[in-house]
């Protein structure tokens, strides 16, 4: 799933387990989908988003 991040929270994401790659080389102004807020970031390529937390979800 692609998602407009800043950096701070594509590096909280990755952190918790999600993976979490770059599809844009470029920063630009974008309106972060985590935190919500204007800032200089670029779109990610998200997989393992969570739609509902599950405990001890492994990958496997
Ligand atoms: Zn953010």
């Amino acid at each position: 799933m692609k998602k407009l991040l800043c950096k701070p929270c594509a590096v909280a994401l990755e952190a918790r387990g999600k993976t979490v790659k770059p599809a844009a080389g470029r920063c630009e102004k974008i309106t972060c989908a985590e935190c919500g807020r204007r800032r200089f970031g670029i779109p990610y390529d998200v997989n393992g988003w969570p739609t509902r937390r599950k405990k001890e979800d492994k990958p496997k």
